[in-house]
Order: C-alpha cells, then structure tokens, then sequence
C-alpha cells in the first residue's frame, strides 16, 4: 500500500480542498470559513522510556482542530509515519463527522510515532502509560476536554492503560472513566464498541441501497445481495465490514488487500478464515484457499462493484485513481482518498461514500461509551425499567385476553419471557448506531439531491457539517 505521490498536497491540504469546494457553494460570514477550517492548537510531546537498559526517546502529538463544543474527540494512533499533518488532518475530519452524526464533540486525534510490533506487550504498556501521562497533565486527556479512542494501531487494551493512568492521577475524579472511550467491557466500555466502525459502514451501505436512485447514479441495481466487494485492510475496521456485509448481507468479497499482496477469489473468500491467518502468519501469503499475488495494487483497480478501502490515507491518489474500475467507493479508513484522486473519480461518474459518513460509527459508539460512564448507570437501565413496566401492563391485557379467548388463542410462552427481557445494551447500541448513520445519510442526501450546484456525497456531507459547526459558533461566539 502505498501513500500519495509527491506532486499532490499533504493530508492536511488534502481535506482542506475538500473543505474550500464545500465552503464555496455557502454563505458564510467572512472569517468564520478560516476559523472552521485551521486547527486550534497541536500539542507536541517528546519523552523518553527506558527499555531494554536504555532510553528511547518517543514523539507523540495531539491535536485540537475545533473547540465548538468540548470535550473534543478522536483517536490515538500507533504509527511510525505519525506527523504532525497528518494528525491535523485527521482531528479536521473528526469535526466533521462529529457534527454530520451530531454527535457532541469538537474534533482532536492524536498520535505516536512508533511501530507497535517493534515491543513486546510491557514495553506497549510503559510508553503508553507514559505518553498517557504527558497528555493528561496538560488536559488533553480529560472526561470533560479531551476524549480519545482508538485508532489505528491502538485497541482496547491501550485504553485501558490511558484510563487506569488517568484515574491514577486523579482520584478523586468521579468521571475519570469517561476520559476516553474503546475501553474494554470490563473496564467500563460498552457492548458493539470494538466492531462499531465495521458495522457502521454496513449500515451507512444497506442505507444506501435503500434508495434506488442512488444506487443507479453508481450504475448499480438490487441491493447487497452477491455485490462483489474489495476491501483495502483486514484490521478492525476492514475485517469486521467485510464479515457484517458477507455473513449478513450476502456480499461477496473477492478480494482482500494486506500489506504483503492481496487474495482473490470471483467467488468469495471466508473472511473468517482469512483473519485467522493472517494473524497467524502475519501476512496473507500462503493462504491456501485462494491466489495470491504480490500485487495489492492490482487488485485495489480490480472489477468489482463496491470498493472499500479501509487502510491508511491517501491510496488512491494521482497516480492510480484513473485505474479504479469500482463504480462504488466506501471510505472506511480516513482519507484513503487524496483530493487530487477525488476530482478524477467524480469525473469519472464514481460515487463515493465519504470518510466523515462512512467510518462515523466508531465515534457514534464512542459517545455511547461517554454517556454511559457519565451517567454511572448500564446503558439504557433507566429506559429499560420505564419499558418493562409498560410491557407488564401490555402483557396483563394480553393474558386477559388469552382467557377470554379460550382455545381459539394462545400467547406463545417463549413470548412472553423476551416481551420482558426488554432490549440489552448491545441491541441499544446496534439500533442506535443504525438510526444514527440513517439519519446521518439523509441529512447528506437531501443537500446531494436537493441543489444543483451539489453534485457528489462528500461536498453534501461537508456543508452539512460546516453548516452546524457554523451554527454553534454563531450561537455561543467565538
Ligand atoms: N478513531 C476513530 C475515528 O477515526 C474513532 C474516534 C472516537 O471514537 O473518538 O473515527
């Protein structure tokens, strides 16, 4: 996988020209476009851990890009090509995708140039732990200021330090569990969390088979259904879309992209099987079930109907973007596609599912997190109660009217057992997160369809973003 060449802008440029083609079709008070746009403040952190009886000297970043509402929100991610422009970009797209699934956050990311796979499990702990102190001192950590999460080559388990690390340095912090979400289970995170990106961009695909006029823009017809689908990334994100669109929605994938070539196979490969191996061996070589070529490129310009690239930033860039034959793209990762690639795929007649919508249900699970450990009570335990008493009410009548009708009508038993049961937190999670990215894509929809001067999904999805962060700052002032 490779990133973008050097004649294009960097990242950051990148999601700004993006921004400026939106901004250019609104009306906004002059200065507040600028204001939107720039990121606030990055905060950089270089400190030194001793391993292996010596220091290591590690450089971390954290970004604030808007402050229009607090705690600002996005990831941390572990990379040895983490810099400075990137984490800019990336806290940019975490505001836009915030205010597009209304979630209530300003947007941040943060980084750490480091390869994961270079120390060994303690090590991970120690510089995380580390790291984690540096941020929170400086309340860039902070249930009310700053949220992170994970990201790219950070999970559950470094959430869990960061949270320990904080609660650490600040005991008598009743919150201290919502300084940052992802967090395991049993260390106050929430059911669906771990799978909430993959998930989401499923929802944000089967919304957008819902409607037949926008599956036709593509050139596509029917739903999911036997689609044949690449996937760029087999990590959380990748892997869990492709095993949700495949297990549920009967999508073929036929081609997987890894670091070390990719799989193909017309008829459809076991992403499960997939998984294991590569975690197994580290690689997709060898896999016996399918072929496998050096050549991921190849693949990523394949003929397939959905491609979904769910990686790093900026793959499909100048050099390649007139090679991709998917008619439909999903941006699963951020930014896999430079702005310089999005003008030729436009032109093209490709229809592209953006970053800010597609991958938003991470964050949107996130804020289910939050809110469940400020509230200090298991997700949904208040509604549930206020739904179990009106469901007894309903079953009352109901047995009422089992007696009244003798044998011509019975409640099935097993009935009445789940009617109580009510919703658990992992069915919450799943329909909110599924109302969210339809309410989401509508809202994208009505700008796409409802002006002529808007001709693409990603410009819609950013004017009405920029619109509401435009609002909130008219609101509350600078
Ligand atoms: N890192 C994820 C993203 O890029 C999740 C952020 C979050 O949950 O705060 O959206």
């Amino acid at each position: 996988m490779s990133a973008a060449p050097a004649n294009e802008p960097t990242f950051r440029e990148s999601v700004d020209l993006m921004f400026n083609r939106a901004v250019a079709l609104m009306d906004l008070p002059p200065g507040l476009e600028e204001k939107i746009r720039v990121c606030n403040a990055t905060y950089t952190v270089r400190f030194g851990v001793r391993l292996r009886g010596q220091i290591h000297t590690f450089t971390g970043y954290r970004s604030v890009h808007s402050e229009h509402m607090e705690p600002v929100k996005g990831g941390i991610r572990f990379a040895s090509a983490v810099n400075q422009d990137e984490v800019e970009a990336l806290a940019a797209l975490m505001t836009y995708k915030c205010a597009l699934v209304e979630t209530p956050f300003g947007g941040s990311k943060g980084g750490l140039c480091l390869n994961p796979r270079d120390y060994d499990e303690y090590e991970l702990e120690q510089i995380t732990r580390r790291f984690a102190y540096e941020l929170a001192k400086r309340d860039l950590i902070h249930p009310s200021q700053n949220v992170p999460a994970p990201d790219m080559g950070t999970s559950e388990r470094e959430m869990a330090w960061i949270a320990d690390q904080y609660a650490r340095m600040n005991t008598t912090d009743i919150n201290a569990r919502a300084c940052v979400t992802g967090k395991p289970l049993n260390a106050g995170g929430i059911a669906g969390r771990v799978e909430a990106t993959g998930r989401g961009v499923q929802y944000a695909l089967r919304e957008f088979f819902r409607h037949p006029e926008d599956v036709a823009v593509a050139g596509l017809s029917g739903d999911l259904q036997g689609k044949r689908i690449v996937v760029q990334g087999l990590g959380n994100v990748g892997y869990h879309a492709a095993k949700f669109l495949s297990e549920g929605d009967g999508a073929k994938i036929t081609g997987i992209i890894e670091r070390d070539g990719a799989l193909y196979d017309p008829d459809g490969l076991n992403v499960e099987k997939v998984r294991e191996w590569l975690i197994r061996h580290g690689g997709l070589k060898g896999y016996p079930d399918a072929n496998h070529t050096a050549e991921g490129g190849a693949v990523l310009e394949h003929e397939c109907d959905i491609l979904i690239p769910a990686a790093l930033e900026g793959v499909i860039n100048l050099s390649n973007a007139h090679r991709i034959q998917a008619p439909l793209i999903i941006e699963a990762a951020n930014g896999p596609i430079t702005a310089g690639a999005d003008d030729i795929l436009r032109a093209a007649g490709k229809v592209i599912i953006p970053d800010l919508y597609a991958n938003a249900g991470g964050v949107t699970v996130s804020y289910f997190e939050w809110v469940k450990n400020l509230s200090h009570i298991r997700f949904g335990r208040l509604q549930r109660r206020q739904e179990e008493a009106r469901h007894e009410l309903v079953l009352r009548e109901l047995e009422r009217l089992d007696e009244a009708l003798g044998d011509a009508w019975n409640i099935d038993p097993g009935f009445k057992e789940k009617y109580l049961k009510g919703a658990d937190e992992l069915e919450l999670v799943r329909s909110g997160l599924d109302d969210t990215m339809r309410t989401a894509y509508q809202s994208m929809r009505e700008v796409w369809h409802g002006r002529e001067d808007v001709t693409d999904l990603r410009t819609a999805g950013f004017i009405v973003a920029i619109d509401r962060v435009a609002s909130s700052y008219r609101a509350k002032g600078l």
